[in-house]
């Protein structure tokens, strides 16, 4: 894969594809702008090369229509109070008045495109529209890791027409990480993983299977785990149509040389919500009119244990509802036990971000992703469709 450190830029038209998909408050107002940051020293040193910088991204999912509220706007206005250089916003992605603007676009200057998800073309990885993109383009960057998981046209389709493509900073950094993590992880390799769904996360765990030493689950996962060898969940959230998958999952995991484990107790609560009634409990069924909301206090310190001996940690999904404070320990106890560990230390995932922060040990974690979805497909998968086209 080129870097863009390998490339002579001056003069160039740059198509750099960032993830500035950042969260907006009512207003319009960026909340938080993390993600632009993230992107700052690809933008930087492509501008300061002389680079005629064209910079596109997706903004929520606006599903193939124009909608002003997820619009680029504010991203543009916050990219100019970041870089000193001059930083233009397009009213379009594509057509006539954006191809003037590339055109007129003068070294060390940005375009910003409007939100590529306004045309469902994007996300159809339309050949069409992904030439469309590259419309007078040089040279093809891509520092959106956490979009790279997706084959859509500005991120896969736009590399059949540009003859030069390399990779940015963000996406290097990314993906130097997770190889270190993957191919040659340094063992002991726990992984962690939690969230909502089983579905979303049976790849990761089967490929994990052959890789990781502890496999740590927690989240509602839980609970399919638990009602696929027959056991009471109660008002648990369950996936019925996962049962078998996750009775693949647990076959495969006694057949070869990993440890999988499974909470060992539970806090439960009579709803999800903040003020119910709450209950920790070891065994099993659970009270029909209770569910599972967080991992219990015997399995934070089981889990801790095993965390405390790792060399690899990659952790993906909360352990619980952890927006809701009186269910937060279990996932804020893992969120400490991550950052005192010695370990290379991987957190993917917005919500495992948001708990590290929660726990106020963010520092303490050598690699926070950007990418959720988009780590854990590179993890179960060794690259992402957005990686392959780089390398094409
Ligand atoms: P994911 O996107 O799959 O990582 O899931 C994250 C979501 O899982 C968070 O919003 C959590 O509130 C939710 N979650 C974690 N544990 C549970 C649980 N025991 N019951 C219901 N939802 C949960």
């Amino acid at each position: 894969m080129n870097f863009i450190t390998d490339l002579d830029v001056k003069g160039k038209l740059v198509f750099l594809r960032v993830d500035f998909n950042v969260p907006l408050d009512d207003k319009g107002e960026i909340r938080d702008d993390t993600r632009i940051r993230a992107s700052l020293p690809t933008i930087a040193w492509l501008l300061d090369r002389g680079a005629r910088l064209v910079i596109a991204s997706h903004l929520g999912r606006p599903k193939g229509k124009v909608d002003p509220a997820m619009s680029l706007k504010p991203a543009a206005r916050r990219l100019a109070q970041l870089v000193p250089n001059k930083v233009l916003m397009a009213p379009d992605v594509i057509g006539d008045e954006v191809a003037r603007l590339k055109r007129d676009l003068r070294e060390g200057e940005a375009l910003l495109l409007e939100n590529v998800r306004f045309y469902k073309e994007e996300e159809k990885n339309d050949a069409e529209f992904a030439r469309k993109l590259a419309e007078g383009v040089d040279i093809f960057v891509n520092d959106a890791f956490g979009s790279s998981h997706r084959a859509h046209a500005s991120v896969v389709g736009i590399t059949d027409f540009v003859p030069v493509k390399a990779a940015g900073y963000l996406m290097k950094k990314e993906v130097d990480y997770l190889k270190k993590a993957i191919h040659t992880p340094v063992k002991p390799y726990v992984a962690i993983l939690g969230g909502a769904k089983v579905s979303d996360k049976i790849e990761i765990i089967e490929s994990l299977i052959g890789k990781a030493d502890h496999i740590l689950i927690g989240g509602a996962m839980t609970y399919t785990f638990l009602k696929a060898q027959g056991l009471g969940v109660g008002k648990s959230l369950v996936e019925d149509d996962q049962i078998e998958v996750a009775l693949v999952i647990l076959d495969k995991a006694r057949t070869n040389a990993v440890s999988f484990h499974l909470p060992q107790d539970h806090v439960l609560a009579s709803a999800p919500e903040a003020g119910a009634s709450v209950k920790v409990v070891e065994t099993l069924p659970f009270p029909e009119d209770m569910l599972g909301v967080d991992i219990g206090p015997k399995t934070v310190s089981g889990y801790a244990a095993v965390i405390a001996t790792a060399k690899t940690i990659f952790w993906n999904g909360p352990m619980g509802i952890f927006e809701i404070d009186a269910f937060a320990q279990g996932t804020i106890g893992i969120a400490k036990a991550v950052a005192a560990s010695n370990a290379i230390s991987i957190v993917g995932g917005g919500d495992s971000i948001a708990a590290v922060k929660k726990a106020g040990v963010k520092d303490k974690i050598s690699h926070i992703s950007t990418g959720g979805g988009a780590s854990l497909e590179y993890i179960a998968y060794e690259t992402l469709p957005g990686i392959t086209a780089l390398e094409k």
